[in-house]
């Protein structure tokens, strides 16, 4: 048996979006970790995905029924526009439909395309590794984001700083379009090609836009709100993505083309996860900024079908969507079902501390689900160098659970629910890469995933996962190159 593969409808758009390539084999291809989430989302069951058929088919030993495709886009990268960008090394294969859904199926480092510049067109193990992890953990954690159904490892060589092995995720989505796909279109000239792409978007994925005066209006402002509610989630999930670039910007407004992230460990506004990123132009606390500068971006190349003061007024719903949403994650993870208008200034109090005393975030909110109000609370307070700054924050805290009659019980179990035990710390993702490299055993690749798609759960057997990062851990310098 083999995938229930057919040609993306992408394709029904014609050559001027895309190149037909093919697949170049991986030497000794074989499947290392596969993602059941995701298996079920398509309807696929594992001895199906996990056939030597279907392996044969993603490593292009075997001809697919469908040929494999190349996406152009260009984007700006850093700040700047960079003309010819498309896909490098992935490959959308084809779409599979199953319960009324329909998600196309990408390899990522699955050979040369036209597009692929001075590049190899090959994705290392360890960054295959990270992206696999990455989506199935960012799905667990209720984040919008592109899915990964398997990993596939070889023995390949890939010579980056060193030599390395080449591996491919097969990536999973609805769409594979980005910002950087209408930016092409605009920048190029090809005004009816980029109406025919919008138009294309708005049937598929936005039909909702079909019924306003405007389709392509009403299409932007369902990307503008998308993108700022997917940043309130980065924000509130503390996680940072590490190159936003328009080409990675998602038209659905998924988080999209896993890179050099990271999670916070210790709260630092200023964090910047990719050791590339000089000016820390991506740092976490930048994201909100550059969500709204892609969607800048995004807007300028739908101008010639919008006029601009609509597209300006779109715009400026930004600010306050990510606001409310980032307020209202936010008052999930302190425990509050009501809102006051000193929520705010809460939440900032709280941040300050935390930056203040370094304290790390996903424990610490984990910890403030056992928090009983009006008690000294030491496993908390420890966390701080300014204790007394802690318990200033914690009687007022106290006194705004009061005003909702909060019982603690109840609110610890809610709470739980919307503060994760598992995130994917560098650490972790590096220890399970450590070890597929050197023994091609990936045990904890396996191990890390079945953790991360319930986050929210306790899994004692894998209490450590959840500890402190080392100090090692904290100071893993993660680059572009991959
Ligand atoms: P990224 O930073 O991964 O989003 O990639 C930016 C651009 O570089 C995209 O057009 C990629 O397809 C391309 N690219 C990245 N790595 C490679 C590679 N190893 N071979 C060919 N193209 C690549
Ligand atoms: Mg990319």
């Amino acid at each position: 048996m083999t995938l229930p593969l057919r040609t993306a409808r992408f394709a029904s758009l014609g050559d001027t979006y895309y190149s037909a390539v093919r697949v170049q084999p991986l030497r000794a291809a074989r499947w290392a970790a596969f993602s059941p989430g995701t298996a079920a989302l398509l309807g696929l069951d594992m001895a199906q995905l996990a056939s030597d058929e279907a392996l044969h088919l993603c490593n292009g030993v075997v001809a697919s029924s469908v040929t494999p495709l190349a996406m152009v886009y260009s984007g700006h990268q850093f700040g700047s526009y960079n003309p010819r960008l498309g896909d490098g090394r992935a490959m959308l294969l084809g779409e599979i439909g199953h319960a009324g859904r329909v998600h196309e199926i990408q390899l990522k480092g699955a050979g040369m395309t036209p597009y692929s510049r001075q590049g190899d067109g090959r994705a290392v193990l360890r960054s295959s590794i990270r992206e696999f992890l990455c989506s199935e953990a960012m799905h667990g954690l209720g984040i919008p984001t592109t899915r990964a159904l398997a990993l596939i490892a070889s023995e390949e060589p890939v010579y980056r700083e060193q030599v390395e092995t080449g591996a491919m995720v097969l990536r999973v989505s609805p769409s594979h379009i980005r910002f950087g796909s209408f930016e092409y279109f605009f920048y190029t000239r090809q005004h009816d090609a980029l109406q025919q792409l919008a138009d294309f978007v708005i049937e598929h994925h936005y039909p909702e836009a079909l019924r306003h005066e405007n389709r392509y209006a009403a299409f932007l402002q369902a990307v503008v709100t998308r993108t700022a509610r997917l940043m309130a989630h980065w924000q509130a999930a503390g996680f940072a993505h590490g190159v936003m670039n328009t080409d990675n910007m998602s038209i659905l407004g998924e988080t999209f083309d896993y890179g050099p992230f990271g999670f916070l460990d210790d709260y630092n506004p200023q964090f910047i996860c990719n050791h590339s990123d000089y000016n820390g132009r991506y740092a976490y606390d930048q994201q909100p900024s550059i969500g709204l500068w892609n969607c800048n971006a995004l807007a300028h190349a739908l101008s010639p079908l919008v006029p601009v003061e609509t597209l300006r007024e779109i715009l400026h719903s930004y600010q306050p969507t990510i606001e409310q949403q980032y307020l209202q994650l936010m008052r999930a993870k302190l425990g509050l079902h009501t809102a006051q208008a000193a929520d705010n200034a809460l939440i900032g109090q709280l941040l300050g501390l935390l930056q203040q005393s370094a304290v790390d975030y996903t424990i610490f909110f984990r910890r403030l689900c056992d928090f009983v109000a009006d008690a000294p609370n030491p496993g908390l307070r420890d966390l701080f160098v300014d204790r007394e700054g802690f318990d200033r924050w914690s009687n007022q805290y106290s006194i705004r659970l009061a005003a909702e009659q909060s019982r603690d019980g109840e609110r610890s179990t809610r709470m739980k629910q919307a503060n994760p035990k598992y995130i994917l710390r560098n650490y972790l993702a590096q220890q399970a890469i450590d070890k597929a490299q050197r023994e091609q055993d990936f045990s904890e690749v396996n191990n890390l995933l079945r953790v991360l798609q319930d986050p929210f759960a306790e899994h004692p057997e894998q209490e450590h996962y959840a500890a402190f990062p080392p100090d090692w851990g904290k100071r893993l310098e993660i680059s572009c190159s991959s």
